[in-house]
């Protein structure tokens, strides 16, 4: 219980796990590309809760979405039909690159260790083979995939048959696929690594082998499905076609949600092989109903195109000693620095009042709302001028 003397800062450093580390600020509030503060400070969002708020913070229409299924039914297990999982369902494959059958869970690991299973399970080998600087999640079959070292080493030992291959390696990722390969994983473009674009040669490569030696391709996105990166799929910008493919973060407009598209070259998966108690609840449900239609009656991947490009192209003209590199795609840019991200997102927070994040130890990365107003972003742009 807060009192006078505690805020809630202390009180949760007090109490929280300790797995993370915190920035000094408690946000209370949230509305489009805005957050505000427990003092009534506002700040402008360019993390969007890590590549969450896709249609912004409290979108008035999956607010509404979410309240009215709150007071009509937040829990049906798959044991049973439900309609607002029918409707995602249907309305979720009709936007997926020809995959029919759709697997629902609550977060973007779970959508990692689902697909990992499938693969297995369909193709009847074990072997994974995933890409060095990529990133997939913090459950043991995700994390063998993670490669940060970091993440990784303290629970090893992890699962086996995992290999990790530099991205966009093609030579590389010919040699390590074989007979015992089940899957090869890659994020279209590497988020936590650094914002880093595959390259259509390396990903259409991994899609025809898979397909030539009977592993299957399965793609992360995680964080850049549903508009980020200027295409409702980043997949659309390479005309892939992946057999697995992994959602959640945008997908439930704010509500936890996950999801795997599954195509043609997956086999029928047993009953019972897999299972989630939240799955396909109908809460979260309608919530990414509304959240889908508000990305496609609001064409906010288009609006992510524009901007990112006008935002790429502001931010390469920054001439700076500090800067290394920007890349992006829509609105999932990376500033690589020669320097420590750190104290410049302590400046962008407590000077600038914008909330941004880092990739690696080196990398800014920016993942704003789609909705971002193009005031915004000229505000945005001006701080990082300054900064840098
Ligand atoms: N895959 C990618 C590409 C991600 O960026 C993330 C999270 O950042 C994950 C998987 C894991 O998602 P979650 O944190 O929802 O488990």
């Amino acid at each position: 219980m807060q009192t006078s003397t505690t805020t809630h800062a202390e009180l949760e450093q007090t109490h929280t796990s300790g797995v993370y580390g915190k920035r000094a600020v408690t946000f209370v509030r949230g509305t489009g590309a805005t957050l505000y503060d427990d003092a009534g400070r506002s700040y402008l969002d360019c993390a969007a809760g890590i590549g969450v708020a896709n249609v912004g913070h409290c979108h008035p229409a999956v607010v509404a979405a979410i309240a009215q299924q709150a007071a009509t039914l937040t829990i049906c297990p798959e044991a049973f039909h439900n309609d607002q999982r029918a409707q995602l369902q249907a309305e979720l494959t009709a936007v997926l690159p020809q995959m029919g059958r759709v697997f629902l869970c609550n977060s973007g690991t779970e959508a990692i260790e689902a697909a990992l299973k499938f693969a297995r399970i369909s193709t009847r080998r074990t072997g994974v083979v995933a890409a060095m600087r990529g990133f997939h999640g913090r459950t043991f079959g995700a994390l063998s995939a993670t490669w940060e070292p970091h993440y990784r080493e303290p629970f090893a030992p992890l699962v086996p048959d995992f290999a990790h291959i530099p991205y966009n390696n093609r030579a590389k990722l010919d040699a390590a696929v074989s007979q015992t390969t089940a899957a090869v994983l890659l994020e279209v473009v590497q988020g936590e690594g650094g914002v880093r674009l595959g390259e259509a040669e390396f990903l259409h490569d991994a899609q025809r082998i898979c397909r030539e030696r009977g592993a299957l391709l399965i793609l992360d996105e995680v964080q850049t499905g549903f508009g980020r990166t200027g295409r409702l799929f980043a997949l659309e910008h390479y005309d892939l076609q992946p057999d697995l493919l992994c959602l959640a973060k945008a997908l439930g407009g704010g509500m936890p949600m996950g999801a795997v598209g599954i195509g043609a070259r997956v086999a029928a998966l047993p009953v019972g092989s897999h299972g989630s108690t939240f799955g396909g609840n109908p809460l979260a449900c309608a919530a990414a109903r509304a959240a889908l239609r508000v990305i496609q009656n609001e064409d906010l991947a288009h609006q992510a195109a524009q901007k990112g490009t006008w935002l790429i192209e502001r931010l390469a003209a920054i001439r700076s000693p500090r800067v290394r590199a920007v890349r992006g795609l829509g609105l999932m840019i990376g500033i690589e620095l020669k320097e420590k991200v750190a104290p410049i997102l302590h400046t962008l927070l407590h000077d600038h009042s914008i909330v941004a994040l880092n990739a690696g130890s080196t990398v800014l990365r920016l993942l704003p709302p789609l909705v971002i107003g193009w005031n915004e972003l000229e505000r945005l742009a001006l701080a990082l001028e300054t900064v840098l």
